[in-house]
């Protein structure tokens, strides 16, 4: 070989060495950018979760920015129960059957199982580590690819299922990365699980499921500034069950009990997730729709009042009748500016005396102008 070869040979390798350095640099560097936005993006998710403590809204964040994160088309969250501590329910279905249904209990070996392991596993690993039972076959019919635990303070607050993955270059499996930044997010999730429980637990009367007396007014109050300053409406329904004390005078007070709670969740599935229901007194229930007009409002209390006169409602093998009234006051910066919530809840409050005096199992609209 020539030198002039040997030179050019000699420069072509360092060349190739100096770009490999290069690459290497780039390499490195694309890493650290990746890195520095997972973190960016955990600081937001966090942010987002530690802000959101209305349970419905927290578990929907915790499933939608999984999905985003892990790249997966659907996903599911069993959470546990906070009264109880004996189960875990799937939060993600509104029904409450199929709720009921789908039960893992927080002793099962499945539970037990995923507190031990307490990071992201796929199905297809927590099937070798487990024999075959109850809680797997639940699972399995989802179609799970991940299975991530969410734990805090040594208990198992939910179990989120991660299911079809979004495939990238021919391969679905999870890459390391993504499964320790899923980790964190879970961590974040669990913490934040358990402050919405704590507030979820302490603002909810547990007989009737619904929001208390004081909730209801902190939340109305907000919803009155926010409705000011949009200039949008905001409506307030009142509902009182219309001779009520027959029940509890005639089949006993537990007889009272079960027409409560049967028209709580009756009213709490009328509505939409958004809207918030609450038992403003013994047998008294206010609704709070966000955005409602007066239009809104009225279709919505008199769907209410219509379901519950038609519910079949049983007792110790006994058809009741049970009908309710109600009264609607609307919030709107033109014709009804009211600002303070105790005053705008008296107003469906004298819509519903009318319709008590008017002969009951209706509602009626107060109008500010009379
Ligand atoms: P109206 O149509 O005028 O509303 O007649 P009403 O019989 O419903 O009258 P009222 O509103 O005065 O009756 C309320 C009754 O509700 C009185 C109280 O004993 C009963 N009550 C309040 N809280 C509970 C509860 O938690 N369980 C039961 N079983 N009864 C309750
Ligand atoms: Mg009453
Ligand atoms: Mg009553």
């Amino acid at each position: 070989m020539e030198t002039d070869d040997i030179f050019a040979a000699v420069a072509k390798i360092q060349s190739k060495s100096r770009k490999s350095e290069k690459d290497k640099f780039i390499e490195e560097t694309v890493k650290y950018e990746k890195k520095v936005y997972d973190l960016e993006q955990l600081v937001e998710i966090g942010l987002a979760f530690s802000s959101t403590l209305n349970f419905d809204n927290l578990i929907e964040s915790i499933v939608y920015m999984s999905m985003a994160q892990m790249h997966v088309m659907g996903g599911e969250i069993f959470v546990r129960d906070f009264t109880t501590n004996e189960y875990l329910t799937l939060a993600t279905s509104k029904d409450i059957i199929t709720r009921e249904a789908l039960k893992i209990t927080t002793n099962s070996i499945l539970a037990k199982k995923l507190l031990e392991i307490h990071e992201p596993i796929t199905f297809d690993e927590l099937q070798k580590l487990l024999p075959p039972c109850e809680e797997l076959q639940l699972i399995k019919q989802f179609n799970p690819t991940l299975i991530v635990p969410l734990v805090d303070k040594s208990r198992l607050n939910g179990i989120l299922i991660l299911l079809e993955r979004i495939v990238i270059e021919n391969d679905s499996s999870y890459f390391a990365d993504e499964l320790a930044q899923m980790k964190s997010i879970a961590k974040l999730a669990s913490v934040a699980i358990t402050n919405a429980s704590l507030l979820e637990i302490s603002s909810t009367d547990m007989m009737t499921q619904l929001k208390l007396k004081y909730y209801f007014l902190n939340m109305l109050s907000d919803s009155l500034t926010t409705a000011f300053e949009r200039e949008r409406n905001l409506s307030v329904l009142m509902f009182d069950i219309d001779f009520f004390k027959k029940f509890n005078d005639t089949y006993g007070h537990e007889c009272g009990d079960y027409v409560l709670i049967t028209v709580a969740s009756l009213i709490k599935n009328s509505l939409r997730g958004s809207d918030i229901a609450g038992r403003y007194g013994g047998e008294e229930f206010t609704v709070l729709l966000d955005g409602a007009s007066k239009d809104d409002a009225m279709i919505v209390a008199e769907r209410i009042r219509s379901t519950i006169e038609h519910h079949d409602f049983v007792y110790n093998n006994q058809h009741l009748h049970v009908t309710i009234s109600g009264g609607v006051s609307v919030f709107d910066v033109d014709t009804n500016p009211v600002s303070n919530p105790n005053e705008f809840i008296n107003q469906a409050d004298k819509g519903l005396y009318l319709s008590k005096n008017n002969g009951r199992n209706r509602v009626t609209f107060f109008d500010p102008n009379n």
